[in-house]
């Protein structure tokens, strides 16, 4: 079950006198009967020395050198073994390691890892498993354990909060005592992570088949409320805390049947109870019509949840457009349906309005399966021509759908730059 590429490197590595293992998740899943999702190597072979050896190498990192060689489809993450942590280590207050680039030794490089099962090697010279930190024990009674103390390990990396979670159900193994203990205590230091990096691991935690899971964990350890404090404050409520499984679960089962999934969707179901509540209070409070509170709502929620958790303007986009078209669903009408049956976010936001419907207020089932009959609706007459046309792009669409929503703007749009006829759109709506 090792792959062609791991297998390559290994040998390749090893036939230029190095010292090459497999390492990590690879090892562990293999070991534990999962499938693994990728293979890293631990070499003693330094970074440039690892590039001339193979073609497609690039050098990433900045803080310490990886490198991705790549084989086809398939990218290996090769790593030189790294030196130990000492007291000599630049930290922060908090106790994070800020500068580490040292090299070191096999053993060294085992006891700079996480988890007791992460830091199995499997040595291709005699097929054995190279075991320092006693992750094979580990293995066998389906324990994570921290290798060395779990408080000094937490401060110099307060990500491994989230891998302790996420590693533990995954193999469906139980968390050592010793290393859930300071989680609660310490959840505040994810904090000191910088927002980008942590939007990559709250994908990797949630984005899962493990996701239901994996959020429970999160919020019985404490960590949920300092990625996402606005949800949390919000979770109590049955139905958001539904919503939010039913996403999750929803997101599971199509990574099980090997089906994309969309991290704008994933956010915008995270953020969504937030969302709605402060778009109901501009709705209430400031008299704003629907369709724009949604979309204040959604750009003040993001741009507070983005100072912790660091949303790409690529994903905050999407999202923003699921979440206002929820506004936009409301209104049936035959034309206006089929224009907006042609934006590009309309089945995201269609699957997002199914999970709130299944997860809260009847009304909103009737209201989609209104949509799910229009979809299938053979008898609606076919598009008018020049709305149909596809240079006009799904964004004219939604112009004319907004332009269309708001009482007194004019229902006409100018085609932009005079194209063709240099005449009008179809009106909307
Ligand atoms: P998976 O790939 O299934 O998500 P993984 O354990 O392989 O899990 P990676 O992020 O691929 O996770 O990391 C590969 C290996 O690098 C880990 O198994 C571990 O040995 C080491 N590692 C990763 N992150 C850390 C960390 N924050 N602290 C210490 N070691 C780490
Ligand atoms: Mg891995």
């Amino acid at each position: 079950m090792i792959s062609p590429g791991t297998l390559k490197t290994l040998y390749t590595l090893k036939e230029a006198g190095y010292e090459a293992y497999m390492v990590g998740g690879g090892v562990r899943d293999l070991l534990a009967g999962i499938t693994p999702k990728d293979f890293d190597v631990a070499t003693n072979a330094h970074p440039e020395q690892v590039k001339k050896l193979f073609r497609a190498c690039r050098l990433v990192g900045r803080r310490f050198v990886i490198c991705h060689v790549r084989f086809g489809q398939e990218v290996l993450e090769v790593t030189t073994f790294r030196g130990a942590i000492t007291d000599m280590h630049q930290r922060d207050e908090t106790g994070r390691v800020l500068v580490d680039n040292d090299y070191g030794t096999l053993e060294e490089d085992a006891f700079r890892r996480d988890f007791t099962v992460n830091a199995l090697y499997y040595d291709i010279r005699d097929f054995s498993i190279v075991d320092y930190c006693g992750g094979l024990e580990d293995l066998k009674a389906g324990t994570l354990r921290l290798i060395g103390d779990p408080e000094l390990r937490y401060r110099e990396d307060p990500v491994r909060m989230l891998r302790a979670i996420r590693i533990a159900n995954k193999l469906h193994f139980r968390l050592d005592p010793a290393t859930a203990a300071p989680i609660g205590r310490l959840s505040a230091l994810l904090a000191e992570i910088p927002a980008a990096r942590l939007f990559d691991e709250v994908l990797k935690v949630l984005l899962c088949r493990e996701g239901v899971d994996n959020l429970y964990g999160l919020r019985v350890y404490g960590l949920f409320r300092h990625l996402f404090p606005a949800t949390e404050a919000l979770l109590g409520e049955a139905a958001q805390l539904a919503f939010l499984n039913d996403a999750l679960r929803n997101s599971a089962e199509r990574i099980e049947q090997d089906l994309p999934v969309s991290p704008a969707f994933l956010y915008a179901a995270l953020l969504w109870a937030p969302t709605e509540r402060r778009a109901r209070q501009l709705q209430d409070k400031e008299g704003h019509p629907e369709h724009l509170a949604m979309e204040q709502a959604g750009e003040e929620v993001i741009a507070r949840a983005c100072a912790r958790v660091a949303i790409p303007k690529r994903f905050a986009l999407p999202m923003r457009e699921i979440w206002s078209m929820q506004a936009r669903l409301t209104q049936r009408s035959p034309a206006r349906a089929r224009r907006l049956m042609t934006h590009p976010r309309f089945r995201a936001a269609y699957d997002f309005l199914l999970l709130r419907a299944r997860n809260g207020d009847p009304a909103l089932m009737e209201l989609a399966d209104w949509w799910t009959r229009a979809q299938a609706d053979r008898e609606l007459p076919p598009l008018p021509s020049s709305a149909a046309d596809q240079s006009e792009g799904p964004d004219a669409a939604t112009d004319e759908a907004r332009a269309a929503d708001e009482p007194g703007k004019r229902r006409r749009r100018r085609r932009r730059g005079g194209r063709r006829t240099g005449g009008e759109a179809a009106p909307a709506g």
